[in-house]
This record gives C-alpha cells, structure tokens and sequence, in this order.
C-alpha cells in the first residue's frame, strides 16, 4: 500500500500538467465528472495518501488503495477508474477512488498533521496526543491514525519505531515527553529519506528493521507478528526498543 511518500512521488511526477486544460474527464468511478471539461488544472497537490487535484473552486481527491495504481500516456487492457485528459495526454488511474470536494485543500484537511508538509506542527500532535482517546493506545496503532499521522503507512510505522526506541504496544501517555518529540522528529526526517530512496527503488532494501530479520546493531532476532489493532506485520527489537506501560 502506498504511504505518504508514494502519493509525494507521483505528484512530483505531474508537475508538468499543472495549470494545463483538463479537456475531460472519464472512467467507471461514480463520482460525478461533469465539471471537469474544458477547465484548468489550478494545482496538484496531496494530503497524507490523497492525491488531489485543484480546480478553480472544487478539488478531486484520488486514493489508490490497497491495489491502486498510475499510469501517465499508457494504458491498461481493464478500464481506468479515473483519468484526466488533455489534448495531448493522459493520467489514468486504476481501481482508485475518487471524491469530490467543495473548496480548496486547506478549507478541509488539516496540514499540521500530513508528515511531509512544512505545516506539520509537532506541537499540534502533542496536544492531539493527551486526548483521553489518543493517550491510552498504543502508539503503534495510533502511528496509523490517519487524523493525527496523516501519510503514515506501515513501512513508516516499523522504521520511526525503531529509530524512536519505542516498543510498538507503548501506551502513549507512558512514553516520556523527550521521546515523543524525537519520534516526531524520526517520523518526518524518515518521510523525506523515503521519498528520496523512492527514486532509486530502495525503500525496502535500505530499511533498517521492516522485512528484515535481525536487529541491524545488536543482531539480535527481530519480533515478526501482527501487533496492536491495526494488525499490521511489525518488527520489533526487544533489546532496542523499550515498552512504555
Ligand atoms: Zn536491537
């Protein structure tokens, strides 16, 4: 599933459609497509997993999902669930889903959440986090909270974890102050390495724990189970990282 970072690179690979003419817009999705002909695209933005798509006073938000995928000027033999024409291109999308919103970005989303946005604001998260309904989970759940780490994804999640020194099943109102800021720290210094490594496909190969056996300072055996209510498949060295409870 793609993460934060994900949805960033394939931004930054549509910087040339910006402010062209969207001359249509097709695909089976339900959502209605009428507005867009013959209008421009203002900007191309994203927030969090979200791909969004900015006209003059309406903007389209495409997430890829577990099996979503992109294509620019190509095609799949299946029907494209979302594509935006130009007179002299495409984008198609596949099984993503579309949404439509009033506005701008900004009127809904909240940026001081999205880790890879300069309005990302550790101090915001930090109060989020003493809600009652934040503060007795474990931080390992709430890492993919999408309202509070907004672009987290699982490969984000095992790796900042790992970095922070904190064990995954940690109730969050246990972990020390200081190691929350550092987590924070990891989490949007670890979002901008994985964008980087997105260019040269490493993402997997140079990770520190995630898909990994062995604790790469202590060489120890890695923990590999589902953890928390997320459920996600989770990496975790006792040795380094400390359970907070
Ligand atoms: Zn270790």
């Amino acid at each position: 599933m793609p993460e934060g970072p994900s949805i960033v690179f394939l931004k930054n690979k549509l910087t040339r459609y910006r402010s062209k003419t969207v001359s249509e817009a097709s695909g089976y999705g339900e959502m209605d497509k009428s507005r867009i002909a013959n209008i421009q695209l203002m900007d191309i933005d994203t927030y969090g997993k979200n791909l969004l798509f900015v006209f003059k006073d309406f903007f389209i938000g495409v997430h890829l999902g577990l099996f979503g995928s992109m294509l620019i000027n190509k095609r799949k033999k299946v029907n494209a669930s979302f594509a935006l024409h130009f007179s002299d291109a495409e984008i198609n999308f596949y099984v993503a889903k579309t949404k439509f919103h009033p506005g701008k970005p900004k009127d809904i989303f909240n940026f001081k959440t999205d880790i890879l946005k300069p309005e990302f604001d550790p101090e915001f998260i930090t109060e989020e986090l003493k809600k009652e309904k934040y503060a007795s989970q474990m931080i390992g759940d709430v890492l993919m909270d999408q309202n509070v780490f907004t672009g987290v994804g699982n490969i984000i999640r095992v790796e900042v974890l790992y970095r922070a020194k904190i064990h995954p099943e940690s109730i969050v109102k246990e972990i020390p102050e200081k190691k929350l800021q550092f987590l924070f720290k990891a989490v949007v210094a670890y979002a901008e390495e994985f964008l980087h490594l997105m260019k040269t496909d490493e993402v997997k190969e140079l990770a520190w724990v995630y898909g990994k056996k062995i604790c790469p300072k202590d060489k120890t055996q890695l923990v590999i189970e589902e953890m928390g209510k997320v459920k996600r498949k989770t990496y975790v060295c006792l040795k380094c990282q400390k359970r907070y409870t």
